[in-house]
């Protein structure tokens, strides 16, 4: 046998993602990639704000000594100082770097997190709809995955997260603005999860964390700010990065942070500490950090993802699709017409539209609209959504 028996599983799992990948782009392949609108890929168009290359710039230009160097696994300490600065300025806590560590993307923020809190068999709460990767980190660790579902307008619901809830439960992760969904979860919301979490920790005796994965906490729209859910809860964990807000995520640069109010966070800091270096990820890229301390209060124009966001979900609306309007992040979920939501993105693909099927999210029905494309594949995309619409819809 070549590989592991729960690796080759995961990639049967995925093979149907995967099968419709290869088979969009085979389809730019025989027609053109101008002529396939490809709304299936979270990766941003945008190219990262003017900053960024000033600070890309000045580093070429005058290189700081040793700076391509190994360093403490936990980063830079200007980097982390900057990153628990803007926390401080956006949650009204007081964090400081000793409160940060800097990881690989939001994706190597996560799996740090769970290396360090799980042990064997502890199980981590999901939300579906939720991002596919989480179960396989939640695997990585030796943790159970525990998937629950949310109402109908994608928020988890409390009644079923109260009964799930065991002296098992290690943490949940949620995601705001959401990817597949773009919900945000609001300060009243949160206020309720971390009350629920409190008291079962008092029922259990036990430690509960909350993992918040924000890589699209900055892209919220319709003038709202971010409700972070630290101030909700004590044993609250951030896993952010730059992907999506400065456009970086092949740059692979986030953080960790903790809630400044938790008083065991200094043992769960050298936790990630250690963990980001025996999983070896080491330390967050150096050129990256160097450049992302000056950034941290810098964003791409969000009010170009929002004009993108009203165009589509009122073009889908017209349509007749039935959709939640999304508060943040670059997507949309709607539901597909067809219960098949596979046999629906097969369909949309013969009008040379590329989305990803709901189940692909844990949530079958449904079908995902990644909208961080240029306006022209967008238009394109919803020629071909109306021929579907006519087709189950109308
Ligand atoms: N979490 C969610 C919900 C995402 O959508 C993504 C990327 O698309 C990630 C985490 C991973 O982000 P990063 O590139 O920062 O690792």
């Amino acid at each position: 046998m070549t590989i592991a028996e729960h690796i080759r599983r995961s990639m049967e799992e995925g093979s149907l993602i995967r099968k419709m990948f290869e088979e969009g782009a085979a389809l730019k392949q025989r027609y053109g990639a101008g002529k396939v609108f490809d709304l299936s890929l979270g990766n941003p168009i945008m190219e990262p704000p003017p900053e960024f290359h000033r600070e890309l710039k000045k580093l070429a230009e005058h290189p700081l000594p040793g700076m391509h160097r190994y360093m403490p696994n936990a980063g830079y300490v200007e980097t982390r100082t900057a990153v628990a600065e803007q926390l401080s300025t956006e949650t009204g806590l007081r964090l400081t770097m000793a409160d940060v560590v800097m990881t690989c993307g939001a994706a190597g923020a996560i799996n740090i997190a769970l290396k360090t809190i799980l042990n064997p068999g502890e199980e981590v709460i999901l939300f579906a709809p939720y991002f596919v990767e989480y179960r396989f980190y939640v695997a990585n660790h030796g943790g159970i995955a525990t998937v629950l579902p949310t109402d109908a307008r994608f928020l988890p619901r409390f009644d079923t997260l109260e009964a799930a809830i065991k002296p098992g439960t290690r943490a949940l992760i949620i995601n705001s603005p959401n990817n597949p969904t773009g919900v945000v979860y609001g300060a009243d919301w949160l206020g309720q999860l971390g009350e629920l979490l409190r008291r079962k920790e008092a029922q259990y005796g036990t430690e509960i964390f909350l993992i918040s994965d924000e890589p699209y906490k900055k892209i919220i729209f319709d003038g709202q700010s971010y409700p972070s859910p630290l101030r909700h809860h004590p044993r609250s964990i951030i896993a952010a990065s730059h992907s999506k807000d400065l456009a970086l995520p092949g740059e692979r640069i986030g953080y960790l942070a903790v809630n400044s109010e938790y008083d065991q966070r200094a043992e769960l800091v050298n936790g990630f500490i250690l963990c980001n270096r025996i999983l070896g990820y080491v330390n967050a890229p150096a050129l990256m950090q160097h450049i992302v301390r000056h950034l941290q209060a810098v964003t791409v124009p969000v009010a170009e993802y929002q004009q993108k966001r009203d165009f589509l979900y009122n073009q889908l609306v017209s349509m007749g699709y039935s959709l939640v309007k999304p508060q943040g992040a670059f997507y949309m979920f709607p539901r597909a017409p067809q219960d098949d939501d596979l046999a629906f993105v097969n369909e949309l693909k013969q009008f040379m539209v590329l989305v990803v099927p709901g189940r692909g999210f844990g949530t079958p029905g449904y079908f995902r609209v990644a909208y961080c494309v240029d306006d022209r594949t967008l238009k394109g995309a919803v020629a071909g959504l109306e021929k579907a619409a006519q087709k189950f819809i109308r």
